[in-house]
């Protein structure tokens, strides 16, 4: 087997797919690394519902991406969501701390890095059953910004990941695990790998990292992430173990981002402690905006209905960790029962309780009856009148209460009443390494690292506090294209490689 390659991609998650896609299209001898046995190659994007962030002034622009009739086109509302947009809710979600120059890019290149994942063989659909609603004129209405994702989720996502790189003759290499960075006078000149044929020490013209973040390892969530977080379950893959940033870290990277901050949603009570690759991300519950969610004791905790799930689900999962037990109820009644994300609701084995009224309801899922019909009690009075209506923020809210409801507010008073038992699920951590436009890994005075490439959920700096759903994907696209263009062109003037 050779040992010897242009570019080394360590990873093999959409963030290191894109890497050896746009390396290849430079260099011949591209490698693939990945830790995880065959049956879990794929990561975090592998679980995904395929959610993709992009740019789009209207329909128009994502058609060429999803090649969808004009029937199916006049059947669809979508407002614009425009780079001025994404900008926004980058600094927006992440209270203006999102990294200026690397946001930028991200803002700027999602939409044509769509289009380059296309020609590349990644297929687009509109994402009806996640993002939209029906009008009451029969139309579908996306809202919350997020209409486009890959075809077959994230199971298709790396499917066809897999076929590009097959047919351009990317080499992977399964169970393979990069143990170690190997540096020559200052340069990264390729990794120590341990596999089925023990260690050994891969050499190339540059290495792009893409091993995810630390989600997964609970020494580590404790650490950075604080007290209690060991104890969340990992929605994704358990392969994400943060050894790849202390490789880097001990070689002297510098670190980057909010480290003790993380993606985190409301997640089936029941879930194993990480991913499983059946039921992928239908353990999430996020249906939230159109119920009320309750702790342990039967209160209130959080502004359900703050702004569109894209936009507040992956901080509520640290909301609930929060709580006695870092448990919590979902609860809804039959007005809104319909409007559930059926995917995710009608899960096998999802905790569920239903009741005709919400004593029985409380006493089912062991809340104090008395607290919980109160709770109700006082939400139903607050609610303010005025039309209901999910596929816009409708203003419709509470008055009076905390805390508040400030959208899509209706009373909870329509048996059979129904609650989803959910706790933490950590997606992945928001700290990483800082790199630079090109990608390239900047060492602790700010100088790149020579050779030294990185992209995914490994880059720090771009999500704090919050992040604006389907731009873990955009992300990875963005910048691990990046880093398999400069890693090759880096490798290309190494070892004098002609054009
Ligand atoms: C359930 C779930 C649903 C999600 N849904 C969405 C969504 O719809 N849209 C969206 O934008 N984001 C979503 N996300 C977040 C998204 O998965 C990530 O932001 C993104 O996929 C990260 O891509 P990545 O390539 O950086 O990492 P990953 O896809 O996690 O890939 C990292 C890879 O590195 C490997 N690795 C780790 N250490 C080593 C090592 N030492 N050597 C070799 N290989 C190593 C791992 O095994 C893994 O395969 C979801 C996440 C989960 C868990």
């Amino acid at each position: 087997m050779p040992t010897f390659f242009d570019v080394i991609v360590v990873g093999a998650g959409n963030a290191a797919f894109c890497a050896a896609h746009a390396a290849r299209e430079r260099v011949e001898r591209v490698l693939m690394l990945e830790k995880a046995p065959r049956e879990w190659l794929g990561g975090n994007s592998y679980f995904t519902a395929g959610a993709f962030r992009s740019t789009y002034r209207g329909l128009d622009d994502l058609r060429p991406l999803l090649g969808i009739t004009d029937d199916e086109a006049a059947s669809v509302e979508l407002p614009p969501y425009t780079v001025d947009d994404f900008r926004t809710d980058m600094r927006r979600v992440t209270e203006g701390r999102a990294d200026r120059e690397l946001s930028e890019l991200l803002v700027i290149e999602v939409a044509d890095a769509a289009a380059w994942m296309r020609d590349r063989g990644i297929r687009w659909k509109l994402q009806y059953e996640r993002q939209s609603f029906e009008t009451p004129h029969g139309k579908r209405r996306f809202w919350g910004n997020l209409p486009l994702g890959t075809h077959g989720e994230g199971v298709g996502l790396i499917e066809q990941h897999v076929a590009a790189a097959e047919r351009s003759g990317i080499e992977l290499r399964c169970q393979t695990g990069a143990v170690g960075l190997l540096r020559e006078g200052g340069r990264v000149v390729g990794v120590v790998a341990e596999g089925p044929r023990g260690r050994e020490e891969l050499r190339g013209g540059a290495v792009v990292m893409a091993t995810g973040g630390f989600e997964a390892d609970p020494r580590m969530r404790a650490m950075y992430l604080g007290p209690g977080w060991d104890v969340a379950k990992v929605r994704g893959t358990p392969y994400n173990t943060g050894e790849g940033l202390q490789m880097m870290l001990d070689a002297g990277v510098q670190p980057y981002g909010h480290w003790s901050g993380c993606h985190a949603i409301a997640w089936d009570a029941g879930a194993p402690p990480s991913g499983d690759r059946e039921l992928l991300h239908r353990l999430s519950k996020q249906s939230y905006p159109v119920g009320i969610v309750v702790n342990r004791d039967g209160r209130r905790f959080v502004d359900e209905g703050a702004d569109f799930r894209n936009y507040t689900y992956a901080k509520y999962g640290g909301e609930i960790l929060r709580q006695p037990g870092a448990v919590a109820w979902q609860l809804y009644d039959a007005q809104t029962a319909s409007l559930l994300r059926q995917d995710e609701y009608e899960a096998p084995g999802v905790s569920k309780a239903e009741a005709s009224t919400i004593g029985e309801l409380a006493r089912a899922v062991g809340i104090d009856p008395r607290v919980l019909e109160r709770t109700v009690e006082e939400f139903n009075a607050a609610v303010q009148p005025g039309p209901f209506d999910p596929t816009i923020k409708d203003g419709k809210r509470t008055v009076g209460l905390t805390p508040p409801k400030s959208n899509w507010a209706l009373p909870l008073d329509s048996p059979p009443f129904l609650a989803f038992a959910v706790t933490c699920g950590i997606t992945f951590t928001f700290g990483g390494v800082r790199i630079d436009r090109q990608a390239r890994v900047l060492d602790r005075a700010g100088r790149p690292i020579p050779g030294l490439h990185a992209a995914g959920e490994l880059v720090g700096g771009l999500f704090y506090h919050n992040y604006p759903g389907g731009a873990g994907l955009a992300r990875g696209s963005v910048f691990g294209r990046r880093a398999g263009a400069t890693a090759a062109e880096h490798a290309r003037e190494r070892l004098a490689i002609p054009r």
